[in-house]
């Protein structure tokens, strides 16, 4: 069993450092929030004062922060860098969903002073994070993907290498982009069947057993009272935030730009849900989203 330092433990990384401990492993805590650590601490874990105190005398860093920035100040660029510090072997996963730009920066900026930081996004959500089913796309060599992969194990199902650094960044926003293209495709066709007088269950249902059948259908449907324990039957709370829908569709904006890939169909996505955000929505579920088609 390993000893790592987990740095973040908000919605994902809190439930993310208990199957840590969970599994086993001896996990130092850190967050801003003190109420985060406890939470782990009361599983088992063990709390750290300072990200210094987290990354130090540890085999593996796990990271699971908000944005880029913050990733590149408790590494690279902050007061006391955790790359300062962290002992030689030290392996660092950065789980957070970040461009893929910074996170090629960071993996550099450690590869300079003989530190290995991957990128590590997730796909699942609170839900996955809390029963250990996440899936990981990982940016990496074949040899660090190996190390990581027992930690990855712990909190997740399937573990995927996307390619090396960056990778696993470039995957994730490609999936949310599809994600969000999906949501905004059906809730436009649930919306348009309900107003020429379908039932939303029952469109739904033939939907799915047809050629228009997808994830959104199948296990997250937008439109209230279609099905149980989805976000769209709890007055579209918990889930998915709308704000961090648009954040993954600028990161996917910003793969495209720089890739001159031709995203239209993300484009209109994106600027869907930034009217949606506009209008107030931003703490939603994103399957909020289908608000925006229907008649106020
Ligand atoms: P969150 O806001 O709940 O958690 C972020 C945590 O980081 C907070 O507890 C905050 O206090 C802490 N933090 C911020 N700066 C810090 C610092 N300098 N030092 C220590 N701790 C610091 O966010 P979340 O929902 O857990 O998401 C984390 C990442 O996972 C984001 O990049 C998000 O895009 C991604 N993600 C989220 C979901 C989801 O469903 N929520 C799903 C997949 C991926």
């Amino acid at each position: 069993m390993a000893t790592i330092g987990f740095i973040g433990l908000g919605n994902m990384g809190g439930p993310m450092a208990i199957n840590l401990v969970k599994a086993g492993h001896k996990v130092k805590a850190f967050d801003l929030s003190q109420d985060a650590i406890q939470k782990v601490v009361a599983e088992g874990g063990q709390a750290a004062a300072t990200a210094v105190e987290a990354a130090q005398d540890v085999e593996f860093v796990v990271s699971m922060l908000p944005a880029g920035k913050h990733v590149e100040g408790i590494f690279v660029t902050g007061e006391q860098p955790l790359f300062d510090v962290v002992a030689d072997g030290t392996l660092i996963i950065d789980s957070s969903t970040i461009d893929a730009e910074t996170a090629k920066r960071v993996a550099a900026a450690g590869a300079e002073r003989g530190i290995d930081f991957i990128d590590a996004p997730v796909s699942g959500g609170v839900g996955a994070a809390t029963a250990g089913t996440l899936a990981f796309m990982v940016g990496a060599s074949e040899e660090l993907f190996a190390k990581a992969k027992p930690v990855l194990d712990a909190m997740g199902k399937n573990i995927f290498r996307a390619g090396d650094n960056g990778a696993g960044q470039v995957a994730k926003c490609c999936n949310n982009m599809l994600l969000a293209i999906l949501m905004t495709g059906t809730a436009e066709a649930l919306n348009m069947g309900v107003k020429n007088g379908l039932d939303p269950a029952v469109l739904s249902e033939i939907m799915k057993q047809s050629s228009g059948n997808n994830w959104a259908l199948q296990v997250y449907n937008p439109f209230p009272g279609v099905m149980e324990g989805v976000p769209s039957s709890n007055d579209y709370q918990g889930g998915f935030q709308v704000d961090l829908m648009y954040k993954d569709l600028g990161l996917a904006g910003d793969v495209s730009h720089q890739s001159a890939s031709p995203t239209p169909m993300g484009s209109q996505a994106r600027a869907l849900f930034a009217l949606h955000k506009a209008n107030g929505n931003g703490g939603l579920d994103f399957s909020s989203v289908l608000r925006l088609y229907q008649d106020q």
